[in-house]
């Protein structure tokens, strides 16, 4: 534990200078409204990916902690809850402006930490801003509905109340946007939250914790727990955490819902993805070309809606293979603070992980068309680096086919027909996002029907759906049946109490052990 830990701000800066020069910064907890470092002594390195060095160690809660974080969002809770729905959209609205105005300082720590470039840091803040402004109109969305007279002088109501305490455990890819999937939902509705973020990158939790703490939100109604396993099973276990919410892997996410669930509470946990890219021999292959690089290669692969297979539905493979090799040849990789269209990957051990699938491919008989290990990047050499990688006539038996990657490493599969690569989509394990390349509208129609993925684009690659409808796919890309933010948001975050009221008129009343009837 750094014994300086109360001198380390939100962002992780050391007022210390000295100590700086000794030691690495300590991202601590943040309970109660305030930084709170762990009464343990593990932590985790985390590092800046562009200069392949740790830069920092962030906390790793251990039961005591755990339970200091879930004591002080339980303690918050009545008093959030009853506080006016009007104060509570004040917040709510305050915290938006400040989002708005600070996202530049927000993006350079998510580059610090992920690696993913400045402008693309900046998107996906944008996109959680999105959840925060649909928070904003929550008074409606909460609202419950009313019967009058279902009986004589009998009314009929319901309303719509917060769970409690809510878990939110977010992976390393997306450390703003996916935690602001569920923040703003859950506190508007009246929850308090302990949220688990990503070891990997962990400042910007603590960063949006003090922004609502700026924003007004009283002290303990959201903390930042940090770690890894044994702080979440602590949330998963507690009988004070109502609801989880997850996202990450699809192993943990299977691990938690099974957990989450046997533990009684309410829970939904994204897990992973393979997403096609269906391309119709009458596409526009321009766009597809521009949208297989941009889906592909984007934040190096590191989203979870990438597109890492294309499907081209000959004879259109070698033509659209071509457009996209050029277009991979002017794509810049390298530090993101230096205006590069491509950052590292997130660890060493990731990137090595991932550079060893294009070994797979060779192994397998597929045909490797760019090879990204021999990048040359803008950026300090130690830095984990994989450029863009392109890997045609991938068999669909290969680990390159089956298995999530997770990084910037485009396969191409080649099929005869639309009704071979349907078959191909709806094969596999994951169902998040596909996309379909035509102009034939009865073919896209058609596709939007058959295919078996949650979130489907047409001539649209990365289809993540704005915060008023929900994100959220089929098969072992989720568990549980919510999927986050929009209306299956509240839904998720709050729950239906049905009230059957009678004011007292004496002439009603009398034995009756009948079931009651209207
Ligand atoms: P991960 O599953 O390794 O970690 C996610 C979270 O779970 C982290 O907070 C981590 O600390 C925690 N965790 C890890 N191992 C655990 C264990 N054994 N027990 C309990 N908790 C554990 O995922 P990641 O590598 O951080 O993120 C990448 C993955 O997330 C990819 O598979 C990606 O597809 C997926 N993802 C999915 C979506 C979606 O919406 N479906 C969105 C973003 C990312």
């Amino acid at each position: 534990m750094d014994p300086d830990a109360s001198h380390i701000d939100p962002v992780g800066r050391k007022e210390n200078a000295l100590s700086e020069i000794n030691e690495l910064q300590v991202v601590p907890h943040w309970i109660g409204g305030a930084e709170s470092p762990s009464s343990g002594d593990r932590t985790a390195p985390v590092f800046d990916p562009a200069l392949g060095r740790e830069t920092k160690l962030v906390n790793l809660g251990n039961t005591e902690d755990t339970e200091s974080a879930i004591a002080s969002a339980h303690k918050a809770f009545p008093a959030w809850r009853d506080l006016s729905i009007t104060k509570r959209q004040q917040i709510i609205f305050r915290f938006r402006e400040l989002l708005n105005d600070r996202k530049g300082e927000l993006a350079q720590i998510i580059t610090s930490e992920h690696g993913k470039v400045v402008s693309d840091a900046l998107g996906e803040i944008t996109r959680g801003q999105e959840v925060v402004e649909l928070a904003t109109g929550f008074p409606h969305l909460i609202k419950g509905e009313h019967s009058e007279n279902v009986s004589s002088g009998v009314d009929v109501y319901s309303t719509k109340s917060p769970l409690g305490v809510v878990g939110i455990i977010s992976p390393f890819n997306f450390p703003a946007m996916v935690p602001l999937w569920f923040l703003p939902i859950a506190i508007a509705a009246g929850n308090t939250v302990v949220l688990k973020p990503s070891e990997k990158d962990p400042t910007a939790a603590n960063w949006l914790a003090a922004l609502f703490t700026e924003a007004g939100l009283p002290d303990g109604v959201f903390n930042v727990l940090h770690g890894d396993k044994e702080a979440v099973d602590g949330l998963l276990e507690h009988p004070d955490v109502k609801a989880i919410s997850f996202v990450g892997s699809t192993p943990i996410a299977q691990y938690i819902y099974e957990t989450a669930a046997r533990n009684g509470k309410r829970v939904q946990a994204l897990g992973g993805a393979k997403n096609h890219m269906l391309v119709l021999p009458d596409a526009d292959l321009e766009l597809t070309a521009d949208a297989a690089i941009n889906a592909g290669f984007g934040s190096a692969g590191e989203r979870c809606m990438a597109i890492s297979v294309v499907v081209a539905v000959e004879p259109v493979a070698d033509a659209l293979i071509e457009k996209i090799t050029a277009r991979m040849s002017t794509l810049r990789t390298g530090d993101g603070r230096r205006n590069c269209d491509m950052g590292p990957l997130v660890t060493r051990q990731h990137r090595d992980k991932v550079a060893a699938y294009i070994d797979v491919a060779i192994e397998d008989g597929a045909k490797v068309v760019v090879d990204g290990r021999g990048v040359t990047v803008d950026g300090d050499e130690n830095g984990f680096w994989l450029g863009p990688t392109l890997i045609d006539e991938v068999p669909v038996t290969s680990r390159v086919y089956t298995e999530e990657i997770f990084g910037p490493v485009l396969a191409v599969v080649r099929v005869k027909s639309y009704e071979e690569g349907l078959h191909l989509i709806n094969s596999g394990a994951f169902g998040n996002g596909t996309a379909i390349f035509t102009n034939d509208g009865g073919a896209a129609r058609r596709f939007q029907t058959e295919v078996e993925v949650g979130m489907v684009g047409i001539n649209v690659p990365i289809p993540v759906p704005v915060a008023y409808y929900s994100f959220g796919g089929f098969k072992d890309s989720i568990f549980g049946s919510s999927k986050a933010y929009g209306l299956q948001g509240f839904q998720f975050f709050t729950r239906e109490k049905a009230i059957t009221s009678r004011w007292l008129d004496p002439s009603h009343g009398g034995i009756n052990l009948g079931f009651p009837q209207n």
